[in-house]
């Protein structure tokens, strides 16, 4: 994809904090952290966003941030992280490359926005759970 910042940066042709590289991805670290270490997993195929990610990428993606959260554990000191990942504009997509974020999280914080946990209606959760069922099927 021509103009895409995380083509460029996974191909190599822009440089960039690379935390590890093989066939399929590159992951580095975000340039506006959330907390220290925060890093993305970037594929070096483009692909929007997940609903186009191919299933080779799919499945190799998340050993692969498993990965490298246990190096942030052991090596960063963080006491656990998450993997973030954001489908289109209204979800919090920034750039329009899928990727994945792996944010180091430390006992002492930093502090991040939880969503708050509303109270859900029973007839409403048994609607949408038939709506989504049929569509899956
Ligand atoms: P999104 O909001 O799309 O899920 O996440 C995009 C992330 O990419 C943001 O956390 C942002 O800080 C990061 N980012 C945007 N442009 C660049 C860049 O040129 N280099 C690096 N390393 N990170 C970037
Ligand atoms: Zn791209």
């Amino acid at each position: 994809m021509e103009n895409c910042i995380f083509c460029k940066i996974a191909s190599g042709e822009i440089p960039s904090q690379t935390v590890y590289e093989d066939d399929q991805f590159r992951a580095i670290l975000d340039l506006s952290p959330a907390s220290k270490g925060h890093t993305l997993i970037l594929p070096k195929k483009h692909f929007k966003d997940v609903t186009e990610l191919e299933k080779d990428y799919a499945a190799a993606i998340l050993p692969l941030a498993a990965k490298i959260g246990q190096a942030m554990k052991k090596e960063l000191g963080c006491a656990g992280f998450n993997l973030v990942q954001n489908n289109g504009e209204a979800a919090g997509q920034t750039v329009m490359h899928y990727h994945m974020h792996i944010i180091p999280r430390y006992t002492n914080g930093p502090k991040m926005v939880d969503w708050k946990p509303n109270e859900s209606n029973p007839e409403e959760q048994q609607e949408l759970a038939e709506c989504l069922s049929k569509a899956l099927q």
